[in-house]
């Protein structure tokens, strides 16, 4: 049977209906979720932790993969049912519970969790509270694979200087190298979302960039971005040093004041935050 008549089957065997402030779009396409498991690189030497099962469909893939699945659901109407789908795995987990207020390395060892990759069809109201809450809390994460909307994806991958180029952008280039693996219509979900998704995997990495506060750094960053045409002397005042020490910082850091934060590199936004570090 193929994954969207299986799905159809349980919703109305369980007369599940979907709700949409959960973000609730079920992947029924196999390739896809076939291309996201494969590029997950799950081995019996990894763990993988999901956030939002569903109907268990990736869990299932994933658990014939490796060493544990660890899931995080927040409805309540699915857990019953994810005990049925899941009942012939013995090495998945469900955690019934906000996957934003889960304390992730604590999880991570209560379930004897390491080499983890973590690998969703993320709840698009979430995606970024959730990556950005991985990147900056969770230890040992090895890769992020996520389904998020395709919009978003843009905005992971994009360049300096170009629309789509933020504090997002920033914040994965930081802490990850960002590889598109595929995109999703529709069509691949039930029900059909609104919008385009794609599938991204980001590999955890050391930052490249030396950092000496990186709450000054991602405090910079967002407020370069936070008036897009404002230049970089006017929409960092809020930093709080005085306008000549802003202006001196900017010559330390060899960047032209009038320029907008579009167009500085992760580099630049280092070089500006480090400058800026030592003079406050
Ligand atoms: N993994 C399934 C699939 O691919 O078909 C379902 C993906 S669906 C896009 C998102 C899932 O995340 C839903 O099961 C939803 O209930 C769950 N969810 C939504 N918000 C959540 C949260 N804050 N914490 C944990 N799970 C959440």
């Amino acid at each position: 049977m193929n994954l969207a008549s299986k799905t159809k089957d349980i919703v109305s065997h369980f007369d599940f209906r979907f709700a949409k402030s959960l973000g609730q779009n079920f992947l029924v396409d196999n390739n896809v979720l076939t291309k996201i498991v494969d590029s997950a690189e799950l081995d019996d030497t990894s763990c993988a932790l999901e956030i939002g099962p569903g109907i268990g469909v990736l869990t299932q893939e994933m658990a014939s993969r490796c060493k544990k699945v660890v899931a995080i659901e927040i409805d309540d109407r699915l857990i019953p049912i994810l005990g049925e789908t899941l009942s012939s795995y013995d090495n998945v987990e469900i955690v019934h519970s906000d996957a934003l207020k889960v304390d992730f390395n604590k999880l991570f060892e209560e379930k004897g969790m390491d080499n983890i990759k973590v690998v969703a069809n993320l709840p698009y109201y979430v995606t970024t509270p959730i990556i950005n809450k991985i990147f900056k809390e969770a230890k040992g994460v090895k890769s992020i694979t996520v389904m998020i909307q395709k919009e978003v994806a843009e905005r992971l991958i994009a360049k300096p200087s170009t629309k789509d180029y933020g504090a997002l952008t920033l914040l994965a280039n930081y802490y990850s190298d960002v590889e598109k693996v595929v995109k999703a219509p529709p069509s691949c979900f039930i029900p059909n979302p609104k919008v385009e998704s794609m599938v991204v995997k980001m590999n955890i990495k050391e930052p490249e960039v030396d950092v000496k506060d990186e709450k000054l750094f991602f405090r910079i960053i967002r407020d370069s971005f936070n008036m897009r045409r404002k230049t970089l002397l006017n929409s960092l005042k809020p930093v709080g040093l005085p306008s000549d020490k802003l202006k001196e910082a900017f010559a330390a850091a060899g960047i032209d004041e009038k320029r907008r934060g579009e167009t500085l590199t992760i580099q630049e936004f280092a070089m500006l935050s480090n400058v800026i570090y030592e003079m406050m």
